[in-house]
């Protein structure tokens, strides 16, 4: 009898734990980590796209139709990045409050497709301060308890998102105008661009659902040679195969791997929300202004070439000497 009594207590207690937190449900690893940012450890943070994972074309699992289920309140961008969202919270049955993190935001306009916005939005940090905004709005409404946590995470977030904003313009700011030129795998970065002064190239369009075309190798090939620019670019949800080809061909260096819609792996630099904007923004900045990349690289080796020689040499001088001494001796 006191066995099942301890088995009972035991199972309330780990009930009592795993409902004690506010479970948050984000549609993605971006908006997961601001979540995180503002609630700290108030709450419990999930995400349905898993970092590496393409939000355009994610198919849920059960778990995450189970994770929505238990959810308290789910984040997600809207502007059609989670075309399969909607699904998957009818499925899920959830009666969670849905929050749209883009609210408030004037989208760019799709140039393919009309009536159609660009989802990319947290490219650009005052945006990003209008997602948290929204965030902490939402989670201090529901919680109004944890208001004051909130609000002082809200504030400190709020401040480094300012400081990155700043960093980001004077860093590109040191690239020559006519070398800010971005070519990317996919129509990711619109509004980064815009935000920070950059010319916007892409193989695909504002989703990766359709491949890209002939046409479009042929548009990105020409560009290149028009603008002389010394690095395109890959991204880390996206196959790198014709932007490999497009480099074989057109002789131009990969300056690197860029994240769009995904955070890098968690520990990386690219694994938080900002340090993937600071991580996208060194990677470009070096590409395009450092054109003898390999050059410099060499200059490298052939100096500490140099300077081993040097040592050998000054090793058997010194050597001879000493024999030379002794023999004389
Ligand atoms: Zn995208």
């Amino acid at each position: 009898m006191r066995k099942y009594l301890l088995l009972y207590i035991l199972s309330a207690i780990s009930i009592g734990l795993r409902a004690e937190k506010p479970q948050i449900i984000a549609s993605c690893s971006m908006i997961a980590d601001m979540c995180k940012n503002i609630v700290g450890e108030l709450a419990d943070v999930k995400m349905l796209v898993p970092v590496g994972g393409d939000p355009h074309i994610y198919e849920p699992t059960p778990s995450d139709a189970k994770l929505v289920a238990q959810g308290d309140i789910i984040f997600i961008n809207g502007l059609t990045f989670e075309g399969w969202i909607e699904d998957l919270i009818v499925n899920a049955a959830s009666k969670a409050p849905v929050v749209r993190v883009t609210e408030g935001i004037t989208p760019i306009q799709s140039e393919e497709y009309e009536n159609s916005a660009d989802p990319h939005a947290w490219m650009d940090l005052n945006h990003g301060l209008e997602y948290i905004k929204n965030i902490a709005e939402a989670l201090k409404a529901m919680y109004p308890e944890m208001e004051e946590t909130l609000e002082l995470n809200y504030q400190a977030y709020a401040k480094e998102m300012r400081a990155l904003d700043d960093y980001i313009l004077s860093k590109i700011n040191t690239i020559p105008s006519e070398k800010r030129v971005l070519i990317t795998s996919h129509d990711a970065f619109a509004y980064y661009g815009k935000r920070y002064g950059l010319q916007l190239e892409a193989l695909m369009g504002i989703s990766t659902e359709a491949d890209a075309r002939t046409s479009d190798m042929i548009r990105v090939s020409r560009i290149i040679k028009e603008t002389n620019v010394p690095a395109i670019f890959i991204e880390s949800t996206i196959n790198p195969k014709l932007i490999k080809q497009i480099s074989d061909d057109s002789g131009v260096r990969i300056g690197g791997e860029l994240y769009a819609d995904s955070l890098g792996e968690e520990g990386k630099e690219a694994g938080t929300y900002l340090g993937m904007l600071k991580h996208n923004t060194d990677v470009i900045v070096d590409a395009l202004l450092n054109e003898n990349y390999q050059e410099t690289k060499l200059d490298t080796d052939e100096e500490s070439n140099f300077l081993l020689y040097g040592f050998l040499g000054l090793l058997l001088v010194g050597g001879l000497i000493f024999m030379a001494s002794r023999l004389i001796k």
